[in-house]
């Protein structure tokens, strides 16, 4: 077995060294080692906090201020994991873009970890936002997140917009809306212009950005997969690794 991971870890290094383009999709699984729970399993964040989960519906959101103030209420005392750093994983993906391969690196993450590893803020595309920022539902007013928390702490149980009165919430794409067309059209560009894609801790589970794979493979790019698990997708691969994410993305960047 090691040296059947050796050999894969050896031919996605080459895949690497060859490409010119690379475009990088990332799930949860890459943040799992900077402590970020996931959010189903026996101690996913919303096991343990089934009112951060209904909150994650646009509709309960809406509808229910004693929702969202108990919601500001986690996010304000860290309980929705506010101190949490880039790990190797993260860290190892910014030696791509010095090496001036990284045409655009897709996240499903909402942690804001890739950019403050250092990887370029152009160069990210979050496709399901980020609970870095806030936003108005009702107008354009976006600000940081600590902006919103600290009104929080003062005593604002469900801040509402500055600007317009309106709801504030985190700007994550909530179960209800809608992507942000901008962010596929990137997305989809991305994987039609690069020569290797390369899958990082997702299950490849969630439309329609997993379709960003096959988009890619389509066009005549090489895929390389690097999950704990399988995916739907590894037929279409190059290369596919089973192991730990900061084990093997050090070896493979080069
Ligand atoms: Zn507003």
């Amino acid at each position: 077995m090691t040296s059947s991971l050796e050999s894969s870890i050896a031919a996605a290094a080459t895949l690497i060294d060859e490409a010119s383009a690379i475009t990088i999709l990332t799930g949860a699984g890459i943040s799992t080692d900077s402590g970020i729970p996931d959010f189903r399993g026996p101690n996913g964040l919303w096991t343990k906090n089934p009112e951060a989960e209904k909150a994650s519906n646009i509709q309960y959101y809406m509808a229910d201020p004693e929702l969202r103030a108990k919601n500001w209420a986690l996010r304000a005392e860290g309980a929705l994991w506010a101190n949490v750093e880039p790990n190797t994983g993260h860290r190892s993906l910014v030696r791509l873009e010095e090496r001036g391969k990284l045409h655009t690196l897709i996240t499903q993450n909402v942690d804001e970890l890739h950019q403050r590893a250092g990887t370029s803020e152009g160069k990210v595309v979050e496709i399901h936002g980020t609970t870095r920022k806030v936003g108005c539902l009702e107008c354009d007013y976006a600000a940081d997140m600590e902006v919103a928390l600290d009104r929080v702490r003062a005593g604002e149980p469900d801040p509402s917009c500055p600007a317009c009165g309106g709801i504030l919430k985190s700007k994550t794409i909530s179960f209800g809306q809608n992507l942000v067309e901008g962010d596929l059209l990137r997305a989809e560009t991305a994987a039609l212009e690069c020569d290797l894609m390369l899958a990082i801790g997702t299950s490849l589970a969630v439309s329609p950005i997993n379709r960003v794979v096959p988009v890619a493979a389509q066009q005549g790019a090489k895929v390389v997969i690097v999950n704990g698990e399988p995916t739907g997708f590894d037929g279409l691969a190059a290369v596919v690794i089973n192991d730990s994410i900061s084990d093997v993305l050090p070896k493979i960047v080069g």
